[in-house]
C-alpha cells in the first residue's frame, strides 16, 4: 500500500488560493507514479481569519499543521487590514505560526533558469550558472532580543544568540552543503559585533563534525557586495535574522522574478513551504499570477518534510522544461515567450509534463 502524508494547507489572502491550488494540481499529478499519496487539509490564517474567527491565526489552524506532515501556504496579507492593531495583522498570524512550530531556519534556494536571464537587471555573463542556497537564523537575533525599547528620546534593540542557537543553525547549513557543492560561506559582522564573534567561533568548531565541507567566513558589508558582483562563488550561504532578512531578498533579485523563488522553513517536527513573494493584492483574482514560486515550493516540500526526492526533482524539471518551452505568466511575458499563459494554464502545462516525466 501507498505511504499517505497529511499535508495541512493555508491558502491565505490575495493570490494565496490561486497559487495553491496549481501546485495541489501539480503535486495530484506527481503522486500518481510514485509510492505514495497526499491528502489535504485546509486551514485559516491571515486576513481572511481574522474576517472570519477574529484572530489571523485561530487555534484550530495550529493544532492542524502540528499534525501534519507538512504545511504548503500561499501568501497572507492586504491593505484591507493594513490599519488593524498590531495583534490582528496577518503577518502576525505568520510569525506566531513559525514560533508555534518552533522554525528557526529559513531556506532560500536561487537559481537562474538561461531562458531568463535577461530578466534579471544584472549582467547575463554574471548570472549564469549561479545556484546558491541562503539558510537563514528565523527566531533570535535583533528582531527578538531583549532588552528593546524606544521612549521617543532614544531607541535600542539587542541582538542576542546563544550558542546553542547558533550550533542548530549551523547544522541545518552544513547538512545542506552536504547535499550540494559542500561549501558554507557564513556570514557576520565579526569585526565589530561581540555576538558575530560567538557566531563565528561557535561555526568553526561545528563544521570539524563536516570535514568534507569548505567553511569560509565574510562580513556582511562585503557579502552584499559580492552577491551581485560574483553570485556564483557562492554554494551554501549561512547567516543571522538580519542580515540574512537583506542577504535573501538581495539574491532573489538573481533570478529577475519574485515569482519564480520558493522557500522553506523548518527546525520542529513540521516543515512550512511557501514562496517569497506576498499576496499581490494589485493582481489578485485576475488569473495572472505566477504560480512557479510555489509549485516549486511544493517540490522543497517533497525534497525536505518528505524526502520523496525523485518527486520533488520530476516537478523541478517540468518546471524548466516549462520555461525552456517558452510558457510564461504574464510577469515574464517579456522575457522569450512564445505563449503567455493565465495562472492555472501554467499549473496545467506543469503538471502535464509532470505526468509524462
Ligand atoms: P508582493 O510580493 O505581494 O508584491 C510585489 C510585486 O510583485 C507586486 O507588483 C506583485 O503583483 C508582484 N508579484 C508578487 N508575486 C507575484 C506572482 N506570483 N506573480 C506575479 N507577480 C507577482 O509584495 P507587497 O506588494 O509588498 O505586499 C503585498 C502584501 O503581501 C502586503 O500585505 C504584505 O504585507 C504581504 N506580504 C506577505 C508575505 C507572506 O505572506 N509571506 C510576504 C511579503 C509580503
Amino acid at each position: 500500500m501507498k505511504k499517505n502524508y497529511k499535508i495541512a494547507v493555508i491558502r491565505g489572502d490575495g493570490i494565496g488560493p490561486e497559487i495553491v491550488d496549481e501546485a495541489i494540481k501539480v503535486l495530484d499529478c506527481v503522486c500518481v507514479n510514485e509510492d505514495f499519496t497526499l491528502s489535504y487539509e485546509d486551514y485559516l490564517m491571515g486576513g481572511v481569519a481574522y474576517d472570519m474567527t477574529g484572530s489571523p491565526l485561530p487555534d484550530a489552524t495550529i493544532e492542524g499543521c502540528m499534525k501534519s506532515d507538512a504545511v504548503l501556504f500561499g501568501a497572507i496579507g492586504g491593505e484591507k487590514w493594513d490599519n488593524l492593531p498590531r495583534e490582528f495583522r496577518p503577518e502576525t498570524g505568520l510569525l506566531k505560526l513559525r514560533k508555534a512550530l518552533g522554525l528557526f531556519a529559513n531556506l532560500r534556494p536561487t537559481s537562474v533558469f538561461d531562458e531568463l536571464l535577461d530578466a534579471s537587471t544584472l549582467k547575463p555573463e554574471v548570472l549564469q550558472g549561479v545556484d546558491l542556497f541562503v539558510v537563514r537564523e528565523l527566531t533570535g537575533g535583533i528582531y527578538f532580543g531583549e532588552p528593546r525599547a524606544n521612549d521617543g528620546q532614544k531607541a535600542y534593540n539587542t541582538m542576542v544568540y546563544s550558542k546553542f542557537e547558533i550550533e542548530r543553525i549551523a547544522r541545518v547549513a552544513f547538512e545542506s552543503a552536504m547535499k550540494r557543492r559542500k561549501h558554507v560561506c557564513s556570514v557576520d559582522k565579526a569585526n565589530v559585533l561581540e555576538v558575530s564573534q560567538l557566531w563565528r567561533d561557535t561555526v568553526i568548531e561545528i563544521a570539524k563534525e563536516y570535514p568534507e565541507v569548505t567553511l569560509t567566513h565574510m562580513y556582511v558589508d562585503n557579502a552584499a557586495m559580492q552577491l551581485v558582483r560574483n553570485p556564483k562563488q557562492f554554494d551554501v550561504i549561512l547567516t543571522g535574522n538580519i542580515f540574512g532578512d537583506i542577504l535573501s531578498d538581495e539574491a532573489s533579485m538573481i533570478s529577475g522574478s519574485i515569482g519564480l523563488l520558493p522557500s522553506a522553513s523548518i527546525g520542529g517536527t513540521v516543515g512550512l513551504y511557501e514562496p517569497i513573494h506576498g499576496s499581490a493584492p494589485d493582481i489578485a483574482g485576475q488569473g495572472i499570477a505566477n504560480p512557479l514560486a510555489t509549485i516549486l515550493s511544493a517540490s522543497m516540500m517533497l525534497r525536505f518534510a518528505l524526502d520523496e526526492t525523485k518527486a520533488a526533482d520530476r516537478i523541478e524539471n517540468a518546471v524548466k522544461k516549462v520555461l525552456s518551452d517558452g510558457y510564461r505568466t504574464k510577469d515574464l511575458a517579456r522575457y522569450g515567450a512564445k505563449e503567455v499563459c493565465s495562472t492555472t494554464q501554467m499549473g496545467s502545462i506543469i503538471a502535464d509534463y509532470v505526468a509524462k516525466a
